[in-house]
């Protein structure tokens, strides 16, 4: 399977394992996430209107912040591995699996035809 382009290497290298993260860990990261939601570049971000994950357009209001490497995994919160991702694209994440999700991903590109120019 080729490398997606928009996924880090150092995703790639860390999503697969699991990374225990300690408490202090995830809580710092929570909240360094919460204060990014509130800076000018994640309002950028939101924005653009587009779910990083399944690039369909949505909303500002309709986008979250999703960590490429999840905190609990030992992910930061960063520009790089934060990414405005979809309610539906949120949750079905946070119940696959990794494989199972990058499964779901590359259907959902094949899903959505390439626009008319
Ligand atoms: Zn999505």
């Amino acid at each position: 399977m080729p490398d997606s382009p928009e996924y880090p290497p150092e995703a790639n290298e860390n999503f697969e394992g699991f990374l225990p993260a300690d408490d202090e860990h995830i809580s710092r990261e929570k909240r360094k996430a919460r204060e990014l939601r509130q800076s000018q570049w994640w309002k950028n971000e939101l924005g653009k209107g587009v779910c990083h994950w399944c690039g369909r357009r949505f909303r500002p209001s309709e986008l979250t912040m999703d960590h490429i490497i999840p905190i609990i995994r030992g992910g930061f919160t960063r520009k790089g591995n934060v990414v405005p991702c979809c309610k539906e694209c949120n949750s079905k994440k946070q119940y696959l699996l990794p494989s199972e999700w990058r499964e779901y991903m590359e259907r959902q590109k094949q899903a959505s035809p390439p626009k008319e120019p």
